[in-house]
């Protein structure tokens, strides 16, 4: 039977243990850093970030059970409702600017 995401973040966590975990998440997010950097660059491949987010989604996934998957799953929710709102925003900023410039060129 094959396991599950969260199952194997699980058995990653009880196997390797939430400190080593930590730092493999550390290590983890700044190799994405890193493959970011180099790709905007024009050294780096998009599989080579790919694969980076693959590693760092893995690693959150671990850190998110670890603490507190629950209250990490509201914190998302949470974070994702700002980010929206900051759009919206900054497309009525856009739209007003637009509308600005169209005033000054009449
Ligand atoms: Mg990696």
């Amino acid at each position: 039977m094959s396991r599950t995401s969260k199952q194997i973040c699980k058995d990653a966590l009880e196997t390797f243990g939430l400190e080593k975990q930590i730092d493999m998440c550390i290590e983890e997010c700044a190799e994405l850093q890193n493959a970011l950097l180099k790709f905007r660059r024009g050294r780096a491949k998009l599989e080579d970030v790919q694969t980076e987010i693959a590693d760092v989604q893995i690693m959150c996934e671990q850190m998110s059970i670890a603490f507190g998957e629950k209250q990490t799953i509201v914190e998302h929710g949470r974070k994702l409702q700002r980010l929206a709102i900051r759009i919206d925003e900054a497309i009525v900023k856009v739209k007003v600017k637009e509308t600005a410039i169209k005033i000054n060129e009449l």
